[in-house]
């Protein structure tokens, strides 16, 4: 079992959207997929629950106590994907402890790039203890086509030491048409949010493997 966790203290960066929309690709994949939601708000919970599939993967909630856990539950599945919460100190922790490979959704805006140092740090430091694990990654975010921020965010988050990935999302209405239980990878091959989630789900199992 691979354990991916979409982490960024910050809010509406797009864990949930992304951490659904990659749950709904390694579905789709074949693999055995469980998403745990670890957000009090229950977003992706509630995204569940009003998800209308019957061929589907279940999703759970947890809190703090992931690292302990997980292990309880994950047996048997391929991917375990993990929603992060924003603002729960105690949680990224825990969070960074369960997995195998941190994905970090960051928008392109100066602010949001300053603020994940804390988790940077976390998870360098956790690396430095486990001889590299987790594996850890940032996806650029809800990018605005040609904008100068767009195209300086990677300069930026290179400052972190950390890899880039060239999977990203785009400011794109499908995505918050999923909000209400839907996925891109629900729409035609030829969509371009799918075409993203896809790559982006390419290029995760890439870096696991
Ligand atoms: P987080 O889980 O980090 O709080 P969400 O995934 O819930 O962030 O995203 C916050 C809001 O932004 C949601 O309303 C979501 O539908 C929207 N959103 C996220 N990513 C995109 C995108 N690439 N394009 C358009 N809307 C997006
Ligand atoms: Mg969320």
């Amino acid at each position: 079992t691979k354990v991916i966790a979409l982490l960024n203290q910050k809010g509406g960066v797009g864990k949930t959207t992304q951490a659904t929309n990659v749950a709904c690709w390694l579905h789709k994949q074949g693999f055995k997929v469980l998403l745990v939601d670890l957000d009090p708000q229950g977003s992706a919970t509630e995204w569940s629950e009003t998800r209308d599939s019957d061929d589907d993967f279940p999703v759970v909630s947890m809190g703090t106590k992931v690292a302990r856990d997980l292990p309880r539950v994950a047996g048997g599945y391929d991917y375990v994907v993990l929603d992060g919460a924003p603002q729960i100190k105690d949680l990224a922790g825990p969070a960074v402890k369960a997995a195998d490979l941190v994905l970090i959704p960051c928008q392109p805006s100066p602010f949001d790039i300053y603020s994940c140092a804390t988790l940077v740090e976390l998870i360098q430091a956790r690396q430095e203890v486990t001889d590299g694990k987790p594996l850890a990654a940032f996806v650029v975010s809800r990018v605005i086509k040609n904008t100068h921020l767009s195209r300086e965010v990677r300069e930026a988050l290179a400052e972190y030491e950390l890899p880039i990935f060239d999977a990203h999302t785009t400011q794109r209405v499908a995505y918050a048409d999923c909000a209400k239980g839907g996925s891109v990878m629900d729409l035609p091959e030829t969509d371009k949010a799918r075409q993203e989630i896809e790559a982006l789900g390419r290029e995760m199992l890439e870096m696991l493997n």
